[in-house]
């Protein structure tokens, strides 16, 4: 084991073999929990102050749940953990023949063994300068910049006088027609039909348009096609508009430009876009690339090994949205594993017991992913699910898949308090109609209520 001065070794108090992660996502944490009872010493570096249970982040975006309700303190969940060390601060390089990860501020912590977790960021292709009209949804910040946009364009819109210049800042657009933009153009329409009835003077909300705008030929294409199919129905029956084969070519401040199939191109007049079109690994990934020369593929993602670790350097390994994996399972074809939390947890356990082997003198296992299918909700009483089950795929489409989809993201949310709040919000929404978590904070002053930033 390779030796290390203190100073770069939080909290160490022995020597024991020193495992550093990067990143408290899925995959991280779960790395971190199979890691507690080991004789090990641990350090989580995370940027952010918080465990963040992304798949219903859209939820805060929509101002249906309060943040505190799907994310959860670093520190206090490895309070209990003796042997881990939690550092707020954010990884900006590693130095593998160093064993040394360098952090923002300039310090440098060592490792012998070293999991990178680092997740996924959005992409652009290219065109980050949309970034600034068309947030994307991965951050507490991201959501909270989204909700503001959303109830402020229907302020803006009550206090509009020109019937053209209404009409934009009632239209919303959802670019990319994948789980997350579903969800989103689901609520957003909700949210101007129901929640939102009775309370404006000059408007109705309800005549907003929400268009949901996806340059594939349907909606969900992860999922089978006669799912898409129905998701399709029941976000038409909420109030969507669905532009399939529609590319953005353009975003700026009042809208988008889309070309359809045939080549003709569109304007849509627009102050509030969100986008969920497209996902790339955390710069991490081509900065490992870099540094170890590991290959890496066209969204960032590091290739690892069977074991997850990567070539030439089995002290590291790469686990969730940032690498690029294959499951092996015996006797297949080596399949590519979806970015996608069960894949994230199932790597960041099996990175741990990698590691443990290794520490142990004995061989690493290729990693096996367990698919157990996919869920997708589209807005009240409406879902898609297609669940893998060891007699088949079981399909469910309306009410039954909602009701399976809730439940099943309440139960794997971080935290019993959690868990109950989400239930008692949602159960009050339901009846209700109404969203509670509808607080944006001051406006900067001389900012327009509905502009960007
Ligand atoms: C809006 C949304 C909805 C989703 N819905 C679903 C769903 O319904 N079902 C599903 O299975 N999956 C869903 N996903 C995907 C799922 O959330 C990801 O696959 C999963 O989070 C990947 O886990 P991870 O650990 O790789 O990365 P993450 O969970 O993203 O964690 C990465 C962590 O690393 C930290 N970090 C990043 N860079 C650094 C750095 N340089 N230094 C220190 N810390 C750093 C980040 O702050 C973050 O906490 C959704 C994702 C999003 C964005």
């Amino acid at each position: 084991m390779r030796r290390m001065s203190s100073s770069t070794r939080p909290g160490a108090s022995s020597a024991r073999p020193h495992i550093v992660i990067i990143g408290c996502g899925f995959g991280g944490l779960e790395a971190t929990r199979a890691l507690q009872r080991a004789q090990v010493d641990i350090t989580v570096i995370e940027k952010t102050n918080h465990h963040l249970f992304q798949p219903l982040l859209y939820q805060v975006a929509t101002a249906g749940l309060a943040a505190p309700s799907i994310a959860a303190p670093v520190r206090v969940l490895f309070r209990n953990y003796p042997n881990v060390t939690t550092l707020l601060g954010e990884v900006s390089g590693v130095d593998p023949d160093e064993r040394m990860v360098r952090l923002n501020d300039g310090s440098q912590i060592g490792y012998d063994h070293l999991i990178v977790a680092a997740g996924a960021t959005h992409s652009y292709f290219g065109r980050d300068e949309w970034a600034a009209n068309a947030p994307g949804l991965k951050t507490l910040a991201d959501a909270f910049d989204i909700r503001r946009r959303v109830l402020l364009s229907f302020e803006a819109a009550e206090r509009e006088s020109d019937p053209l210049r209404r009409r934009a800042k009632l239209t919303f657009a959802v670019i990319g027609a994948g789980p997350t933009g579903v969800e989103m153009a689901g609520t957003m329409a909700e949210i101007a039909r129901h929640t939102l009835q009775g309370e404006f003077r000059h408007i109705d909300p309800g005549s907003a348009e929400v268009l949901l705008i996806e340059g594939g030929g349907r909606v969900l294409q992860a999922m089978p096609e006669v799912l898409s199919q129905k998701a399709l129905v029941q976000l038409q029956k909420l109030g969507v508009e669905v532009r399939l084969n529609s590319r953005v070519t353009g975003i700026d401040a009042t809208g988008l430009t889309t070309q359809l199939a045939d080549g003709s191109t569109q304007r849509i007049d627009s102050h509030c876009i969100v986008w969920a079109a497209g996902v790339a690994a955390s710069p991490l990934g081509r900065m490992l690339g870099e540094a170890t020369g590991a290959e890496v593929d066209r969204a960032g993602r590091v290739k690892v090994e069977p074991d997850l670790s990567l070539p030439g350097h089995p002290e590291i390994s790469v686990v969730g949205d940032l690498a690029a994996a294959m499951s092996h399972a015996p006797g297949k074809e080596p399949r590519p594993v979806p970015g996608v939390s069960p894949g994230a947890k199932q790597m960041g356990r099996a990175a741990a017991a990698n590691i443990l082997a290794r520490i142990a003198g004995r061989a690493t296992q290729p990693f096996r992913y367990s698919d157990y299918g996919n869920l997708a909700t589209i807005g009240r009483n409406s879902a898609v699910v297609d669940l893998t089950t060891p007699f088949g795929h079981v399909r469910m489409s309306g009410r039954i898949a909602w009701q399976f989809w809730l439940f099943a993201h309440v139960y794997f949310l971080i935290g019993f308090r959690n868990r109950l709040v989400v239930l008692m919000d949602w159960a009050s929404a339901y009846w209700s109609f109404q969203r509670y978590a509808r607080v944006v904070p001051d406006l900067p002053a001389g900012v327009p209520p509905e502009t960007k930033g």
